[in-house]
């Protein structure tokens, strides 16, 4: 989320509800999770307790609440493919359990990613049961990809969803658009879907990157990008 400079006047949930359960003997074998659990952290728990299958979140920061609603992926692997049900608090107070199929999962985004207001309580995830050495080797695999790949430093992931049969990335790249700066807001030399703060960045300074970005590959390729990132906060809704 890129929150306005002007910041948020709504309430804001910091999610510290972290509660982990495996369940190895339930067919298919399940972790039950707190939704402020960070993803990472309950793919690495899993590795230990052999349990494999989320190797791919290992590397995803974040909570399991966010990975839910934003349809988390990597490495072949999503949120789709592996959420069991998941535990909705709805604004009227009612608790539901959701099916994967409620959560209508498209690329990066879902039910509750389109109709905000419902938070996520808790989910249950799918695993299988497989050998610690073989989900060790996997997860380190995907790790030592996104180091060789992502850039160090202060960035929020991805900006753009990958346009069908492209990548984000390489048409900012080809725009000719890598380590363009505004402020202290830098396209990243290393990967053009990846904006870094380079110092005092400001919301405004990446805003305009963004839009810059967007502008050049839809001049140069008829491409619209489309954000995977969300706009939140005053003077930001219009995004
Ligand atoms: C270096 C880097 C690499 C990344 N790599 C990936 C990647 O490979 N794949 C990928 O998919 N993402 C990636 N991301 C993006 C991000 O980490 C994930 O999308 C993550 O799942 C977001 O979780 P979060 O808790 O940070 O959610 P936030 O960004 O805080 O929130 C995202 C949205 O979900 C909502 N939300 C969060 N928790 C709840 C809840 N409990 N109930 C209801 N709504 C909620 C928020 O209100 C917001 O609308 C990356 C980010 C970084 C910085």
């Amino acid at each position: 989320v890129l929150v306005s400079d002007e910041g948020i006047q709504q309430v804001v949930i910091i999610n510290r509800a972290r509660k982990i359960r495996f369940e190895p003997e339930a067919a298919p074998p399940f972790v039950w999770v707190e939704s402020g659990a960070n993803t990472g952290v309950v793919a690495r728990l899993a590795a230990t307790a052999g349990l494999g299958g989320f190797e791919w979140a290992a590397g995803i920061p974040g909570t399991i609440g966010g990975a839910v609603v934003g349809n988390a992926g990597a490495h072949g692997g999503d949120m789709a493919s592996d959420l069991i049900v998941a535990e909705i608090l709805h604004p009227d107070g009612k608790r539901e359990i959701w099916s994967v199929e409620k959560m209508e999962y498209t690329y990066r985004s879902s039910r509750l990613k389109k109709q905000p207001g419902s938070i996520v309580l808790a989910a249950r995830i799918r695993l299988q049961p497989k050998p610690v050495k073989m989900i060790e080797e996997t997860m380190n695999q995907f790790l030592e990809h996104r180091r060789r790949t992502q850039p160090p430093g202060a960035s929020m992931g991805s900006m753009f969803k990958n346009p069908a049969g492209d990548y984000a990335g390489r048409l900012i790249d080809a725009a000719g658009l890598k380590g363009v700066r505004i402020g202290d807001a830098e396209i990243s030399p290393v990967h053009g879907n990846f904006f870094l703060n380079r110092g005092h960045a400001t919301a405004r300074n990446i805003r305009q990157l963004l839009e810059l970005a967007q502008k050049s590959v839809f001049e140069k390729y008829g491409i619209l990008l489309e954000l995977e990132i969300e706009y939140l906060g005053e003077g930001n809704r219009d995004g």
